[in-house]
């Protein structure tokens, strides 16, 4: 026998580790490191380490009253009800479950491309499927209703990525509103806020609650994980906060004790820590700008804890930094193949990494093109599509 037709489903490739380099270089795992997927460089909160090895010992029991502290203490965060958060296993989680609350066999969903590749791999999981909107790397991957409505055509989830991976771009809540306004009423917009502790930007959850002088809606979800400025990526812990009007769908579609006990004990303890997110946030805040103002190609403006650069040939800087002991993501599998994408460090990886860079750079003998760039090429949709059909997009977290 054979499994159901999975020929439109795509492979999920994270990015490489550490170990894994080292091993396939014959090299030492210390001589690396690795600024490719957007992990905490600080490592997870004291707190949230502690926390894990006291509820070791309570691990044969179901999680149950830890999720419902958790869900709690984040409702509170937010100041939403805790029947409107919806814990997973991890965001990714969150997605499956808001997929299997909305999608019909055969609806489709809207993704944005350059994008996060999971948003289709889970329509696809749920039987429907996906149709893409560009961002364009000429107008800086600017994102506004239009750049989505332009592409729309009755989708029943629409998928925005503010901060967006892997540009850094950010799209206004004013534009959000005016996105949610102008498709169907059953349409949800999904604001993937995976990267929001690292900008300036208010979370969209204004316009679910309805609160800085924006209506409350029921057409807006809001998306949130633990792996970014909380450092628990390896625990697999995020949440997907909801209008009222429909919370109370997750009791049917949730995997029963969606998060672990060790991922909710930890959650809480990374929830209260928040010397560990300052600290985090500001040293993204240095890395970034460190980055912007240092390395001699085009580096996008990023409101994420990462930046999207020039380089010419990604996948030849990629590994020529990867040999000096730099991983960084090549973004040829965003469709980006002039792209790296790197992983704001601490001071001293930010400085080994640019140093690498610019050493790479130089050895390749690469010149940044002038900017504004002289005949901006755009991609036939057709190219894209193609592209996107022979090779399997690589989604990286
Ligand atoms: C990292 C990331 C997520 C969530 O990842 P999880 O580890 O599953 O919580 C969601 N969206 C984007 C764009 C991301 O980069």
């Amino acid at each position: 026998m054979q499994p159901r037709d999975l020929s439109d489903h795509v492979a999920y490739e994270a990015g490489r580790g550490i170990e894994e380099v080292a091993r396939e270089l014959g090299r030492d795992p210390s001589e690396f490191v690795k600024l490719a997927s957007n992990e905490n460089p600080l490592g997870p909160s004291p707190a949230a380490a502690e926390a894990i090895r006291e509820a070791a010992s309570n691990v044969s029991s179901y999680p149950k009253s830890a999720h419902t502290d958790l869900t709690d203490a984040v409702a509170d965060r937010w100041g939403v009800s805790p029947a409107q958060v919806w814990l997973a296993n991890g965001g990714d989680g969150a997605l499956d479950y808001l997929s299997r609350a909305m999608l019909e066999p055969g609806d489709d969903v809207l993704v944005p491309t350059p994008g996060f590749a999971y948003y289709g791999m889970s329509a696809r999981f749920h039987h429907g499927d996906v149709r893409e909107y560009a961002l364009d790397r000429e107008d800086e991957f600017t994102q506004t209703a239009d750049t989505v409505l332009s592409e729309y055509e009755g989708e029943r989830i629409v998928y925005l990525t503010s901060p967006h991976n892997p540009s850094g771009s950010t799209i206004e809540l004013a534009e959000i509103e005016r996105l949610a306004d102008e498709t169907d009423a059953e349409t949800l917009v999904v604001v993937d806020e995976a990267y929001g502790e690292f900008a300036e930007t208010d979370s969209a959850l204004s316009l679910v609650e309805g609160r800085n002088g924006f209506d409350a809606r029921d057409d807006i979800a809001v998306l949130r994980t633990f792996s970014k400025v909380y450092g628990l990526a390896g625990l697999r812990l995020g949440y997907a906060v909801v209008p009222a009007a429909w919370a109370d769908a997750y009791a049917r579609v949730n995997t029963p004790f969606a998060a672990s006990e060790l991922a909710c004990r930890a959650g809480l303890a990374a929830l209260e820590d928040g010397d560990h997110v300052e600290r985090t946030v500001e040293t993204v805040r240095k890395s970034r700008a460190a980055m912007r103002e240092e390395i001699d190609a085009h580096v996008w403006e990023s409101a994420g804890n990462f930046v999207l650069v020039d380089v010419g040939d990604a996948t030849a800087v990629a590994d020529a930094m990867q040999e000096r002991g730099v991983i960084v993501r090549d973004c040829t599998s965003f469709g980006l193949p002039e792209c790296i994408r790197i992983t704001c460090g601490t001071e001293a990886e930010t400085e080994r990494a640019i140093e690498t860079l610019s050493d790479v750079l130089a050895t390749l003998d690469y010149e940044p093109e002038p900017e504004p760039e002289p005949e901006p090429e755009s991609e036939s949709e057709s190219e894209s599509k193609s592209e996107s059909e022979s090779e399997p997009e690589v989604a990286d977290t």
